[in-house]
């Protein structure tokens, strides 16, 4: 039998499990949608049961497909929707509520009043990270503050926070509580230069320390899943943040390499080795890995909406009936007609980080039309990008090459544009998968599976490089236009 990795990737709109080989060929894929809950204005939340049930379901099926194929599962790696948080009961594992979505804004005016007592610059020298709701603290200390008797039986030790990985970790095993550090690093507690929670950020964001799980390596022996689940224990070898995972699915390992993946939003992480580079321009300097006790950071654009805005146009505005509609559109006009679409529906993060920001459609004109309000929102993603790098580049990452992933990558009139755009080449791989292959590799390698990234022969093989052709003047024109419209939803 073939020796096969599951990888569980539970994002934020689906969760999905892939099997790989040693060569990083799929074997099998499942993928489940599950339910959005949108209680009030720039309120996101997740159903843990759904998140769970789905995560079960997919990884089942992609789990015997593989063995009835002849794949023997002998490890498995979790990625995830980061920051998003979720408060149980260690006894029964059953959440208090619902997990509130890295999306979520409820805690703006907090972090405004933590802003206003001047804890930004201390947050920001210990995490990397802004002071902002994105982040998993104040969704944690919301939890705590707003469920009834939540405080108290934290402080009993009763109750275990995590972010996905460790819930599902915490479900998988029948119980662990730990998460690892490219997770830990997001949730506003955690000092990414001494890799421990932080006393002082515990105080500032009013969290005990007794609801926080054990920080390991991102590849470590997380724990085995429970024979109920797949018919007998598999270990689990590798927990990564969704985003750092497809860094490493892409081999963006060395300073200098940079990936940009196109799902719900928008990530981009340029990799800086072993130095924690901190941004002069409002980036977050993340954990990108800690592998046998070596941690490597990254530089971290991270904007909101990008293929949200595609599901806005399908699901709310109604004018595409599947997103692959929106590359047909696109290519059907010349251009947008002068329109410009800024999708700040849940604020705009980097390089802005404007929580009460909101998204708005400029330049319409009565020649204007259903093409160009649904090209003008793929451009706004690029835009948005060019922001984020532009931000990169005075921070001193320059890109020469950018290579992307996520569902959006599919869309060549996007990549096209991006190229045009940013000026840089665009490289596809032919594996989208990368945040899972990233989960897999790094639990491949943990396993004795893999002896390096380098054997994943098959998915590192490059599908379609768009090179730039757009004239330098008309560049200029576009993005001129974009920063006339982006001001509008910044400053009404
Ligand atoms: P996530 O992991 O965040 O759930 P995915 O990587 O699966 O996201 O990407 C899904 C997103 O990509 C959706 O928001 C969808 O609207 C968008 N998308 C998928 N196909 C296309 C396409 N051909 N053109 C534009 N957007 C697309």
């Amino acid at each position: 039998m073939k020796p096969c990795i599951l990888a569980i990737d539970q994002g934020t709109t689906s969760s999905r499990a892939i099997v790989f080989d040693t060569d990083g060929a799929i074997v099998s894929t499942a993928q489940q949608e599950f339910p959005q809950h949108y209680p009030k204005a720039g309120w996101v939340e997740h159903d843990p049961e759904d998140i769970w049930s789905s995560t079960l379901h997919t990884a089942r099926v992609a789990f015997n497909e593989a063995e009835a194929r002849g794949g023997k599962v002998e490890a498995i790696g979790i990625t995830n929707q980061r920051e998003t948080s979720i408060v149980w009961d260690r006894d029964t594992l059953k959440p208090i509520a619902n997990a509130i979505v890295w999306q979520d804004r409820r805690t703006a005016d907090k972090c405004a009043a933590l802003k206003r007592d001047g804890c930004e610059p201390a947050i920001t020298e210990k995490t990397g990270l802004i002071l902002d709701p994105y982040f998993s603290a104040t969704k944690l200390a919301w939890l705590l503050d707003y469920i009834e008797g939540a405080r108290a039986s934290a402080s009993q030790g009763k109750l275990a926070f995590g972010t996905v990985d460790a819930f599902l970790l915490a479900r998988l095993t029948g119980g662990a509580h730990a998460t690892d550090a490219t997770n830990a690093c997001r949730t506003s507690l955690y000092n990414i230069r001494n890799n421990d929670w932080d006393a002082d950020l515990l105080e500032i964001f009013d969290i005990p320390r007794v609801v926080l799980p054990d920080v390991r390596d991102t590849a470590s022996e997380f724990g085995e899943t429970m024979p109920s689940i797949f018919g007998r224990a598999v270990p689990i070898l590798s927990m990564v943040g969704d985003q750092q995972a497809a860094a490493a699915g892409q081999a963006c390992f060395r300073s200098g390499d940079v990936k940009s993946t196109y799902g719900t939003g928008c990530f981009v992480l340029a990799a800086t080795g072993e130095e924690i580079v901190p941004s002069s321009n409002r980036l977050l300097t993340t954990i990108a890995l800690r592998v046998n006790g070596k941690t490597t950071y990254a530089l971290e654009g991270s904007i909101f909406v990008a293929g949200a805005v595609i599901q806005w146009l399908r699901d709310s505005l109604k004018i595409i009936s599947n997103a692959a509609e929106s590359e047909d559109l696109a290519r059907s006009v010349s251009d947008t007609s002068g329109v410009y679409l800024v999708p700040g529906f849940a604020g705009l993060g980097a390089p802005h980080w404007a929580p009460d920001a909101r998204g708005l459609i400029a330049g319409l004109t009565r020649g204007a039309g259903r093409a160009e309000i649904v090209r003008a929102a793929l451009e706004s993603v690029v835009y948005q990008t060019a922001d984020l790098l532009g931000a990169m580049a005075k921070d001193g990452a320059h890109v020469s090459r950018l290579k992307v992933d996520g569902g959006m990558t599919a869309n060549d009139w996007l990549l096209q544009f991006l190229a045009d755009i940013l000026n840089v080449e665009i490289e596809r791989p032919r594996v989208l998968e990368t945040t899972a292959l990233g989960a897999a590799y790094l639990a491949g390698v943990k396993g004795g599976l893999l002896a390096s990234f380098e054997a994943t022969e098959e998915a590192r093989k490059v599908d379609k490089v768009f090179s730039p052709e757009m004239g330098e003047a008309k560049r200029e024109e576009l993005l001129a236009g974009w920063r006339h419209a982006l001001a509008q939803a910044l400053h009404g």
